[in-house]
């Protein structure tokens, strides 16, 4: 097959558009014809390299996946070879407790798809059968790439970790990022008030029009004096982190009292700061979350099936652009998701 690899971590140059063999197919797991695949952060972390973090080489990195059902593998009865497919991109044990209770996301052997594992910048992808979900003739493969890792994200960040309620305001952060776009429209769903902030004029539009009922401008607008204003002094109930050390004082300093803060990532550095006096004295809550569980992506991909949420699409290339397409992602530029497509 065709596949974007990498033999050692760097920079874009390491991407490289290659032959590489098909993937083994295991008993329990399908081979999946890929047609689209979405990029993550993630994948940047990957080709970088990580500490503490061991990534096989070469490495096919790709969690975001669609496509077709192409090599069923022995033990699996329940799919068809051709059925149109997303896959869930967490990969667990399927057998502890937190597995057994849906919370695959605490599995101690909890892993992404493409992370230390085999990925979608590929022609063909190997997948355990669990990781299947079938896809309505309504929804293309871009869209249900585009799907996956940030709503279910965005998913348990508002409601599995911040409990999120009708009666919050929320501040989402960076509402032309992946997971920024879908916790905008997972908390209007849930009718929760949303301000967003985005970090160029030309996005303002696009935020509002995914239903955040208030934009501001993070790199014009004082964003602080603006939330205040616009909860009459109060602060917000909840906000949505992932951007980290240049956005983390800002963030906390607009919590109402008894706020929850809750973060995904730190694209812009994880050395934060915290003053513990706005911690306690104003009794806030700051929640770390990764993922989500397999309920929380079903139950997700039901609103999408209906047509009440919707991944924004920045654009698509081809699998051989997929340097580029990182090039995309690193530039800020976009809103919402790149997908390569082969
Ligand atoms: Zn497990």
């Amino acid at each position: 097959m065709k596949a974007v690899r990498f033999h050692q971590h760097g920079g874009l140059d390491v991407l490289q558009y290659e032959d590489a063999p098909d993937p083994e197919l295991r008993p329990g797991h399908v081979l999946v014809r890929v047609r689209a695949c979405a990029l993550n952060h993630l994948d940047l972390w990957q080709r970088r390299g990580l500490e503490r973090v061991t990534i096989p080489m070469p490495h096919i990195s790709g969690a975001d996946v669609s496509g077709e059902i192409a090599v069923i593998g022995a033990g699996v009865t329940e799919y068809q070879v051709g059925e149109r497919v997303m896959l869930q991109p967490g990969l667990s044990c399927g057998r502890c407790t937190r597995c057994l209770e849906g919370a695959d996301n605490y599995c101690a052997r909890y892993d992404v798809l493409g992370y230390q594992s085999a990925g979608g910048y590929a022609e063909l992808v190997s997948v355990p059968a669990v990781n299947v979900i079938r896809l309505p003739e309504a929804i293309d493969f871009v869209t249900a790439a585009a799907f996956p890792l940030s709503f279910l994200t965005a998913w348990h960040m508002l409601l599995g970790r911040a409990r999120l309620t009708e009666r919050d305001t929320v501040l989402v952060l960076a509402a032309g990022s992946g997971v920024g776009q879908a916790a905008v429209q997972i908390a209007k769903v849930f009718r929760a008030r949303v301000i967003a902030t985005v970090g160029h004029p030309d996005k303002l539009e696009r935020a509002k029009a995914l239903g955040a009922d208030a934009v501001l401008d993070h790199a014009h607008d004082d964003v602080v004096a603006a939330v205040k204003k616009l909860t009459a002094g109060r602060g917000v109930d909840v906000v949505v982190e992932h951007v980290g050390v240049a956005t983390w004082e800002r963030s906390v300093r607009c919590l109402a009292r008894g706020g929850r803060l809750v973060t995904c990532g730190a694209t812009t550095g994880h050395d934060a700061k915290l003053d513990l006096r706005h911690l306690f004295a104003r009794q806030l809550s700051l929640l770390g979350s990764y993922m989500g569980g397999k309920p929380e992506l079903l139950r997700a991909a039901d609103l999408l099936f209906r047509g009440e949420i919707q991944p924004a699409v920045d654009r698509t290339l081809p699998l051989s652009e997929a340097a580029q397409a990182q090039r995309l992602l690193e530039s800020g530029a976009q809103f919402g998701k790149i997908v390569l497509t082969t």
